[in-house]
């Protein structure tokens, strides 16, 4: 793809909804994986008493919708405006405790994660793990600008399309004792370094390529040289494994 292709593709649009101003692309198809729809409002006639207190609505107490799950609230319960960037919104929106807490949550993987995979110090692609073409040496990897792909760089370019990855591994070292490495699946079961102290060393990572028939597989290691230490490049497949877990936990929304 050339970079005036790709700089279209990343080109982006004010639109005004109901819930706010939105940033969103220009064509709906290159959103960014994290993006998430607005929901569908209940309608007004459908919800005469608060969905949380149960209190009753009238002219002193008005309706409010939660933007994130489009739920119907009385002021008390639906009072914080709290950023919502996988819904594109400019400004921070009213939404519900419950959905607050989870955008919250969201907020700071926007705010931390993302910069490190689109910026950070970056892992190692090991030889020969990546599909169709195989890698004939190691390779950097790295999150497009449009959080849609992950490009492998080195003696030539590969993309991963991030809504094409069917499931994330996390290398660990240690466990266990004698073992050097043991894997433990990202999604369906609890992350292997949810908790302060991530031991991750690696990740591996299955997923689809258009006309290829089955599952491709690619390993991502930590590593250390002259440009970069190891610390940086595990904290990005932290921050990898963070996004994978948001990217999981939205599929039940
Ligand atoms: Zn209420
Ligand atoms: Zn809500």
């Amino acid at each position: 793809m050339s970079s005036e292709v790709a700089a279209r593709h990343d080109a982006k649009k004010l639109v005004r909804s109901p819930s706010g101003l939105r940033m969103v692309p220009e064509h709906r198809a290159f959103g960014s994986p994290f993006g998430l729809e607005e929901p569908q409002w209940v309608p007004d006639k459908e919800c005469p008493r608060c969905m949380q207190c149960d209190a009753k609505f009238d002219f002193l107490t008005r309706k409010h919708h939660c933007r994130r799950c489009g739920k119907c609230f009385c002021d008390k319960c639906c009072r914080q405006k709290v950023p919502l960037r996988r819904m594109c919104f400019v400004d921070p929106v009213r939404q519900c405790a419950a959905c607050a807490l989870v955008s919250h949550r969201e907020a700071e993987f926007y705010d931390k994660q993302l910069k490190v995979l689109l910026d950070g110090e970056r892992p190692r692609v090991l030889p020969g793990t990546a599909g169709p073409r195989r890698l004939s040496e190691a390779a950097v990897v790295q999150l497009s600008s449009s959080d849609r792909y992950l490009l492998l760089d080195g003696d030539s370019r590969h993309e991963i399309e991030i809504s094409h990855i069917a499931t994330v591994q996390i290398l660990t070292e240690g466990f266990p004792p004698g073992d050097i490495h043991t894997y433990a699946s990202l999604l369906g079961s609890q992350p292997a370094s949810e908790g302060s102290n991530a031991r991750a060393t690696g990740m591996s990572l299955q997923y689809t390529t258009p006309g290829a028939e089955g599952m491709t597989q690619l390993k991502l290691t930590a590593w250390e040289d002259a440009n970069a230490s190891k610390r940086q490049s595990t904290a990005w497949l932290a921050a990898m494994h963070k996004a994978a877990k948001l990217l999981y936990e939205s599929r039940d929304q």
